[in-house]
């Protein structure tokens, strides 16, 4: 009996080992991220699951500066809010170099912030004044981040991860919206690219495709209000339910883990294969 229960202790902590080891291995420990367009929806679910999952720290980088108190509220002494507006090309570096400067290093960028197009923006009623705008925060914001966050990483000798927000629309047509479609589409071309020229650094960079979850954005784009937008959604989509900001921000997380070092210019998709048009 000794022997058996010796057995079954010794058995009992191997797997609890194993149980705890596990539960580390997808774990943000030490990493610190920058988050774009983290006061709200898909980036503040992100910030926020990255301080409640071992992340060292957190930098919030956002126009929407009524909102900064949603870093205090994720974490006071370890998630900060910046303002930083993506259309202008000069704040990249510093917002890149205040991270640095305050945590030490950089691990993740999550280029994050986005907008839509209000009306339906057909190639027939094609604008370009609001295909600049879109441009500039959809696509643009990328290229600057790739740029100074790689930089930064290649400097510091980290292999980090750098991520893009696109859509299910950068890959094939709504039906509507080709301004929105267009900016969205563009940022393959320079995820594809920049993880093949910064491979050889360890630096990653890939995209998330959000389906219709269920944000403020998701709502302005539906054109209806956050109780409506449930029904709207679960009713238009072959998956029944809506996905949530958390679905996104746990699928940054897990391309974030070191073990995912071969994981490079894909596309995960988070998406519950809504019906288009809206
Ligand atoms: P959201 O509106 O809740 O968040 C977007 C954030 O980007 C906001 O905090 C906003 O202030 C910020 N932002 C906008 N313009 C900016 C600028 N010029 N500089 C800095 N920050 C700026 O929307 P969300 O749903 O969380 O969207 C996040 C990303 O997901 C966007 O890129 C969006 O295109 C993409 N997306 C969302 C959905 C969806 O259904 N929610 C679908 C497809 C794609």
């Amino acid at each position: 009996i000794l022997v058996w229960l010796l057995e079954f202790h010794i058995a009992g902590f191997l797997a609890l080992g194993a149980w705890l080891a596990s539960l580390r291995e997808n774990k943000l420990d030490g990493k610190v991220a920058t988050v774009i367009g983290g006061a709200s929806g898909i980036g503040e679910a992100t910030a926020r699951h990255f301080i409640n999952h071992g992340a060292c720290a957190v930098v919030i980088a956002d126009i929407q500066d009524e909102k900064q108190n949603v870093a205090a509220s994720i974490c006071s002494d370890r998630c900060t809010y910046i303002h930083y507006d993506v259309t202008d090309k000069e704040q990249a570096k510093s917002l890149v170099e205040s991270t640095v400067s305050m945590y030490g290093h950089l691990d993740v960028m999550f280029s994050n912030a986005g907008i839509f197009s209000s009306g339906t923006q057909t190639v027939l009623d094609f604008n370009f004044s609001v295909f600049n705008k879109l441009f500039a925060v959809n696509t643009r914001r990328m290229a600057a981040c790739v740029k100074h966050a790689a930089r930064a990483m290649k400097e510091g000798g980290v292999r980090g991860s750098i991520y893009s927000t696109a859509s299910v629309s950068a890959t094939h047509s709504l039906g509507f919206g080709t301004n929105y479609v267009m900016s969205k589409h563009a940022v393959l071309g320079l995820v594809r690219s920049a993880s093949c020229m910064l491979a050889e650094d360890g630096i990653r960079v890939n995209r998330v495709l959000s389906g219709t979850v269920g944000t403020p954005f998701l709502c302005r784009s539906l054109g209806v209000e956050m109780e409506e937008m449930e029904k709207v959604v679960e009713s238009r989509s072959k998956l029944k339910g809506v996905p949530t900001e958390k679905n996104v921000a746990e699928t940054v997380a897990f391309l974030s883990s070191d073990k995912l070092e071969f994981l490079i210019g894909v596309d995960l998709a988070v998406d519950s294969l809504y019906v288009f048009p809206l």
